[in-house]
């Protein structure tokens, strides 16, 4: 038997998650049986969690939509007992049982081998929230970054956060936006040059265009900043749309496309082929120090859970909350 956080409906449509202990039996068909070391609480996991049940598509349900550990078992010929391995994406914790469970079982393919220089517990510091901002770095890598600062809203948070360091190290002005004044050491500690108040950019545009200040943007947040900070990147520069934090809506206009040659990369991490993937998994092992992945680690254990996944909707949760399956 082993401990899983467990998401039930009842009869009225209510959620409900505890930890529960579940059998080897219990889990869903896969051909590689995974001893789960790690996971994470990711903004999907925090809307899973709660009432409603949020992205859940199947009831009982283990929520966790990444997670790193050590092969059991395996009916692949890629995998064997002891390999090190990581999951995100797939919708895995939300159609399929995740990471919320000292076991899971999954297909082949939706794992990467752990790259060197990777332990399962940093591999889940940056989970699906740093994975993310790995491709958004590349995307903007790929367009082109320009001179400027690269400007990260919803700096303090797991994409943010991480996003923040990788651009750092790879030797970028960064301008982190946060809402949270305490975060500015936090931020200034993971290579931020600048930090802006959320409040700055937060008002509904006014003009189409602004003065350009942005080489480059990852935008955790979309709604009314993304559309000001479109208005405000440098001729040519892209923006890596990541998440709505702050509203799914664009209250845009098409000029900062128009006059400015704006390009807007949207990112997702879910279905992204092995390759990438891989390639993804080795660019973090090379480009975030390890250290500063310490500094963004908020440790917790399973029944941590439901508490944890309320305050990360209320937008309270700083860096990234790692969750120790076996403590
Ligand atoms: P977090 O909750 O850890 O971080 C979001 C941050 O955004 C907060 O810490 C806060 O930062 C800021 N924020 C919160 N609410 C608001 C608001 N109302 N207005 C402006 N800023 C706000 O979440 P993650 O970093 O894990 O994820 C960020 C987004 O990216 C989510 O929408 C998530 O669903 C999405 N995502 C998308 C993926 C993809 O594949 N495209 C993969 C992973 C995540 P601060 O206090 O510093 O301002």
């Amino acid at each position: 038997m082993f401990d899983a956080i467990v998401v039930k409906k009842n009869a009225e449509g209510q959620t409900h998650a505890a930890v529960e202990q579940l059998s080897l039996d219990d889990l869903p068909a896969g051909d590689v049986t995974v001893a789960v070391e790690y996971s994470t609480l990711n903004y999907k996991d925090g809307l899973c969690l709660g009432p409603g049940g949020g992205l859940v598509r199947n009831y009982p349900h283990v929520p966790g939509i990444d997670f790193a550990g050590t092969v059991e078992s395996s009916e692949h010929e890629c995998y064997k007992p002891g390999d090190r391995v990581v999951l995100t994406g797939w919708r895995v914790g939300e159609a399929h049982w995740g990471g919320y469970a000292q076991k899971a079982r999954v297909k082949a393919e939706w794992l990467v081998p752990l790259p060197d220089g990777l332990d399962t517990r940093h591999a889940m510091a940056i989970g699906t929230a740093g994975f993310t901002a790995m491709l958004a770095v590349m995307a903007l890598e790929d367009h082109g970054i320009k001179d400027g600062p690269v400007l990260v809203t919803g700096a303090s948070g797991g994409v943010g956060s991480v996003a923040t360091a990788i651009l750092s190290h790879l030797g970028h002005d960064v301008a982190a936006v946060t809402g949270r004044p305490d975060s500015a050491d936090y931020l200034r500690g993971l290579g931020a040059t600048e930090i802006i108040d959320r409040a700055e950019l937060a008002e509904t545009i006014k003009r189409s265009l602004e003065g350009e200040r942005w080489g480059g943007c990852i935008d955790a947040v979309g709604g009314d900043m993304l559309a000001r900070v479109l208005g405000q990147m440098q001729y040519g520069a892209s923006v890596a749309a990541v998440g709505l934090a702050g509203g799914a809506g664009l209250p845009a206009t098409v000029i900062p496309f128009l006059l400015r040659g704006v390009n807007l990369l949207g990112i997702d991490s879910v279905m992204q082929p092995y390759e990438n993937r891989l390639r993804a998994w080795q660019r973090i092992a090379k480009d975030l120090p390890l250290e500063k992945l310490d500094a963004m680690i908020q440790p917790a254990t399973l029944s941590d859970l439901p508490q944890l996944g309320a305050d990360i909707l209320k937008g309270q949760v700083r860096g990234r909350v790692v969750v120790d399956v076996n403590a």
